[in-house]
């Protein structure tokens, strides 16, 4: 393909692109694809020779397109939203026509400082203090990995990367169970071993972690020689979006000198209005926060905000300076590849600044109050409905429910095939889409709303599935 071809298919892909978003509710909303059916459509060698674009095109639409499950639907209740707001993909055209490599200042001046900017920005955004920094990593993953390497490094003087961890006392994380498996996944890179990360129990409605059994928790391993390091708390996590008395676990963990890391992937978009802020209250007491923008706050994929109370400790834990990559001449200046794991980045602030102009605070607000608030009604309705449970409660727009017919088995076990049953016979009629988690060891059914293109009677159609096809399985 020539570049003088580029526009006339760019054109054509934006009206496709847009035409898609209009119509998208049409769709069923998870892939009704069998395994091994797209896998059995491509040719099993490449071509030798140039193919038509118009083919490659039209396949495109008969192979790819039945086999994706659409994430930008309006009735995508399932896991999280990764929200494509039309500005954010406008921006994500233009990154990738230009394609730069931002790992360092002088590799493209604007999108460090860009990100610099944007991501004061949505310090300012979630009310987060004067004083963190903000980098943008790939992931929320990637984000966590390098907090617990910081907690590594931090914990052993800064000699592990170097000395590596035989030999050393094991370093010990806590965290509670309700955290995101990539919690668990940064223990076993970082070397620190999963036999290392200490649940502590959880209480309340939020579930979230008790602070005096935290103490003992760190007592105890003081009193063993071990060498606690680091806390981990949730705000928001994925299963029922339990969430941990920051002030209270912070405050300990300041007692016994830990460093400590806030994963908000998902609810962090929600600090952006101030009356969801209670839920993180004694946030700036941590050292690291990371918060996804590609989930609710609708920047494409990927963008993940990360906060530093001090990037010193990051960058003495992540940078590497060989001569091919200093920049001689520059003062003051950002190199953003110290501040994380890959040394390739992508220029990811141009979305944020796409976006947050384009919706301006408010416009972003009044879409995640909306969810919130239509979760809330929707929750309200299955609660006074009899043959339903709320499971766990509203935390901004995700609770979860269980079906529970009259006369339904007793045994946990028949309860959970039905409610797997459900969620099942719900997918694949396709007019919404909803995951389970369990709960206490039991199957719950999620319900989030935060897709952008949502309205009231998206989230009130659910009900109606929900309920009818519950009335079908007998
Ligand atoms: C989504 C999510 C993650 C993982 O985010 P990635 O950006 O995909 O790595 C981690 N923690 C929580 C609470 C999440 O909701």
């Amino acid at each position: 393909m020539k570049w003088t071809e580029f526009a006339g298919w760019g054109r054509r892909v934006a009206d496709w692109a847009q035409e898609y978003h209009l119509t998208v509710g049409d769709r069923p909303v998870r892939a009704q694809t069998r395994p091994g059916e797209v896998l059995d459509a491509l040719p099993a060698t490449p071509p030798e020779t140039a193919e038509d674009m118009e083919q490659v095109f039209r396949d495109f639409e008969e192979i790819v397109m039945p086999g994706i499950t659409h994430w930008q639907h309006p009735r995508f209740f399932a896991y999280f939203a990764s929200n494509a707001a039309a500005p954010s993909v406008l921006a994500e055209f233009l990154v990738a026509a230009i394609a730069p490599q931002c790992m360092l200042w002088q590799t493209s001046p604007s999108a460090t400082e860009m990100e610099t900017r944007m991501m004061d920005w949505l310090r300012q955004a979630i009310g987060l203090p004067d004083g963190f920094a903000g980098v943008i990593q790939d992931s929320a993953s990637t984000a966590t990995l390098a907090a617990v390497l910081t907690m590594r490094e931090r914990a052993l003087d800064w000699r592990g990367n170097q000395q590596g961890l035989p030999g050393q006392t094991p370093l010990r994380i806590y965290s509670s169970a309700e955290v995101h498996t990539s919690i668990d996944r940064a223990i076993w890179i970082s070397g620190i071993g999963q036999q290392n990360l200490i649940r502590i129990p959880t209480t309340g409605d939020w579930r979230g972690m008790d602070p005096v059994a935290l103490e003992a928790a760190i007592e105890a391993d003081l009193a063993a020689g071990l060498t606690p390091a680091g806390l981990i708390l949730c705000v928001g996590a994925t299963g029922t979006g339990a969430t941990d008395p920051v002030a209270d676990c912070l405050a300990v963990a300041r007692k016994y000198g830990l460093y400590t890391h806030v994963d908000a992937a998902w609810a962090g978009s929600a600090m952006i209005c101030p009356e969801f802020r209670p839920y993180w209250q004694g946030i700036e007491g941590a050292d690291s926060v990371v918060f996804n923008p590609h989930k609710w706050l609708g920047a494409q994929f990927d963008c993940s905000a990360h906060f530093l109370k001090n990037p010193d400790d990051l960058v003495k834990t992540l940078a590497i300076s060989p001569e091919y990559l200093k920049t001689h001449g520059a003062e003051g200046i950002i190199n953003y590849s110290e501040w994380s794991v890959p040394l390739g980045r992508r220029f990811r602030a141009l979305k944020l600044w796409f976006l947050i102009r384009a919706y301006g605070l408010e416009g972003l607000r009044e879409r995640l109050r909306n969810h919130v608030t239509w979760s809330v009604q929707l929750h309200d309705r299955l609660a006074a409905t009899p043959e339903f449970e709320i499971v766990t409660p509203p935390m901004w727009s995700l609770f979860t429910f269980r079906y529970v017919p009259e006369g339904a088995a007793d045994r946990a076990e028949d309860l959970d095939d039905l409610n797997l049953r459900l969620v099942n016979a719900i997918n694949d009629d396709g007019r919404i889409y909803l995951t389970q988690t369990r709960v206490d060891g039991r199957i719950a059914i999620r319900f989030q709303a935060g897709q952008f293109e949502t309205t009231e009677e998206d989230v009130m159609m659910a009900y109606d599935v929900i309920t009818e096809i519950a009335g079908t399985l007998g």
